[in-house]
Parts: C-alpha cells; sequence; structure tokens
C-alpha cells in the first residue's frame, strides 16, 4: 500500500521538474533566436530617412530629413527607434550635403546617441552660401568620428552584408553580380550631373537571399552606369527608388534590370513621386509593387499607388508622419511589408 502512493506523488515532481528543464531550454533558445532585420522608411515629408535594424540589433541610418527646430523629423525617426526597440544609432550614413537629408543631423545628435558617422566625402557645393552651412554644421557632428568611405567598402555588421556601391560619382564593380541587359539598345546615355546628387552614397544589404538597394538620391547619369552596358548590379527583391522617384528619377535601364519585386518611393506631399517616374516604375517589365511615402498631390492622382500601400495621404501640415516597414525573417528567405498608417502588410518570398 505504502508502494503506490509516494509513487503518484513522486511523479508529479518529476513532471513539473521536466516541465521546468523544458521551459529554461526553451527562454534560453528565445534569447539567442536573431530578431528580424528591420527597415524603415521614415516620413520627412519628402526628405529622407530609411533606418535599418539588423536581427542583432545593429543600427544603420541612412540621412536625418530636414533642419526643424521644431524635432519634427528627429521625433519621427525616434518613433521608428522605439517601434525597433533600439535606443541609439551605431552608423548614421549621410548620403549627401542637401538640405532634406543632412539638414536634421544637427537635431538628431542633440537627441539620440550616435557611432560612427560616414559620408561621400567633403561636400563639392561649398561655393554656394546656404550649402556651405549645411556642410559645416554637418562636420561639427561629425568631428571626431567621421569615415568617408568609397565603393566595396563595408559595414561590420553581423549576419548582414553592408557593401557601398556608390560614393562620390564612383562606382563598385563586383564581377560576381555583373549581367548582361538588353535594355541598353534602347537607352541613350544621360548628361553628367556633377551636383551632391550625383556623388551620393549608394549601398546594397544582404541577409540571405534578400537583398535591398538603396541609392540615395543618385542620378540618371549613374543609374545608367550602374546599368549599361552591363547591369552591374544584379537583381534585388527591394528597392529604394533614387531621388524621391522625381521627375526623370527612375531610369528603366535600371529599374527593369534589377527586377525589384518591391520599389519604395520616399516621396512628400509635393516632392518626388512625379507621374512620369511613377509610371515608369509601374510600367516597367519586372517592377513589382510600388509604396510610397505619400500619396503625391501635385499631379493628380493617376499615377499614384493603391491606398493600401500608401504611408500617409495628406498635405504636410496635417501628416501624422507614418512609416512604411519591411520585416525580414532572419534566414532571408520571406520577408513582409507594412503600411504604419493602416497596419495593412503584404508578404513577399526572396528570389
Ligand atoms: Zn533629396
Ligand atoms: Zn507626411
Amino acid at each position: 500500500m505504502p508502494h503506490t502512493q509516494p509513487s503518484v506523488h513522486s511523479r508529479n515532481p518529476g513532471v513539473a521538474l521536466v516541465l521546468l528543464a523544458a521551459l529554461t531550454a526553451a527562454s534560453a533558445a528565445h534569447a539567442q533566436t536573431p530578431s528580424t532585420l528591420d527597415i524603415y522608411w521614415i516620413d520627412v515629408e519628402g526628405g529622407a530617412a530609411t533606418l535599418v535594424v539588423t536581427p542583432d540589433r545593429e543600427s544603420v541610418l541612412m540621412d536625418a530629413g530636414w533642419p526643424r527646430p521644431d524635432f519634427r523629423d528627429t521625433e519621427r525617426i525616434e518613433a521608428a527607434m522605439r517601434d525597433a526597440g533600439i535606443t541609439e544609432i551605431d552608423y548614421l550614413l549621410i548620403s549627401h550635403f542637401h538640405r532634406d537629408h543632412v539638414g536634421g543631423v544637427p537635431q538628431l545628435a542633440d537627441r539620440v546617441p550616435i557611432g560612427q558617422v560616414i559620408d561621400h566625402g567633403d561636400s563639392v557645393e561649398q561655393a554656394d552660401e546656404a550649402a556651405l552651412a549645411l556642410w559645416q554644421d554637418y562636420e561639427t557632428v561629425a568631428e571626431g568620428r567621421r569615415r568617408t568611405v568609397v565603393p566595396g567598402d563595408k559595414l561590420p555588421l553581423s549576419r548582414i552584408e553592408f557593401s557601398f556601391i556608390a560614393a562620390h560619382r564612383r562606382l563598385a564593380d563586383a564581377p560576381e553580380r555583373r549581367a548582361p541587359n538588353r535594355r541598353c539598345a534602347e537607352a541613350t546615355a544621360p548628361s553628367i550631373d556633377e551636383s551632391e546628387n550625383g556623388h551620393s552614397l549608394g549601398y546594397l544589404l544582404s541577409l540571405g537571399g534578400f537583398q535591398f538597394l538603396n541609392l540615395g538620391d543618385l542620378t540618371p547619369d549613374r543609374e545608367y552606369a550602374l546599368a549599361c552596358p552591363e547591369n552591374r548590379l544584379g537583381i534585388v527583391d527591394l528597392w529604394q527608388v533614387p531621388h524621391h522617384g522625381g521627375y526623370g528619377a527612375i531610369r528603366p535601364e535600371l529599374a527593369g534590370a534589377l527586377e525589384p519585386t518591391v520599389a519604395v518611393v520616399n516621396n512628400g506631399p509635393r516632392k518626388g513621386g512625379t507621374p512620369g517616374s511613377l509610371e515608369s516604375a509601374q510600367g516597367t517589365a519586372g517592377v513589382g509593387d510600388v509604396w510610397q511615402s505619400h500619396r503625391a498631390l501635385a499631379d493628380g492622382a493617376a499615377h499614384n499607388t493603391d491606398e493600401r500601400m500608401t504611408a500617409n495621404l495628406t498635405e504636410e501640415e496635417n501628416c501624422e508622419g507614418h512609416w512604411i516597414k519591411a520585416t525580414v525573417q532572419p534566414d532571408g528567405r520571406n520577408w513582409t511589408m507594412t503600411n504604419g498608417r493602416t497596419g495593412y502588410s503584404r508578404n513577399y518570398q526572396s528570389k
């Protein structure tokens, strides 16, 4: 008799111990499980601020929006940082020294701890007084932590391959990515652009099979040089189109060769996202969904993408500044685009 009773009792602690061990193992596994790769296109009203947060929560922000003494653009960047669960920016990249990209740097540096500051080289527009002031404000923030990169340079991120492919008008040569481009037969070389735009940084990021290309405000002549006579970049999954999708900003010979599953346009209500550009993105064979930071309000509505894939619909004065977010699974196979305004999302697979 005393035999059966204790055996029932002794089994319970045993089960509990097994359960406890399983739970401990599960939580340890959870702690080591990488998070997703998250990319945020922060609405800075026709400027740029694109935040990349790696599965290990390292962070790369390219551009900081406009100079805003009311900290509007800084606060929108901070909102994305909170969503991603980070409190500092490890690498601040400035694509080029125009007001809509570098203007917000002093305010950002006031509020947010920043590690390294990275650029294409000195501003080439210092002869202009306003542009010189932007450059000098940047130099003050960058002092002691500045790095100038050349194409081919990389950022030392875990799990992620992050390479600069454009800087200071130079382009990376990655022979393994080169592919013939039949679209070059009909394309004519655009005239050379010596402005800061043409000097913009561009980078290519990959996680497993997933690839994201961000070309800043790179100009048509540089796009053409990336695309012809041979496509230097291969195909990508996700593409931030150059120069906010402004007039002539999307070269079909590049867009078609990249075959992006998704093209993101970081436009404002009245800056970028112009008819010619968006139609050339939507109408180019190989380009999939187009997502926009804003409905473009200047030229009628017809050329805009589906409202579900548009983060902001209003004029700047009453805009709430919603982001678009890409969430990439740690293995790089599957990823999701989400509209920060509505939560609407679409799932995609890497090629
Ligand atoms: Zn710009
Ligand atoms: Zn807005």
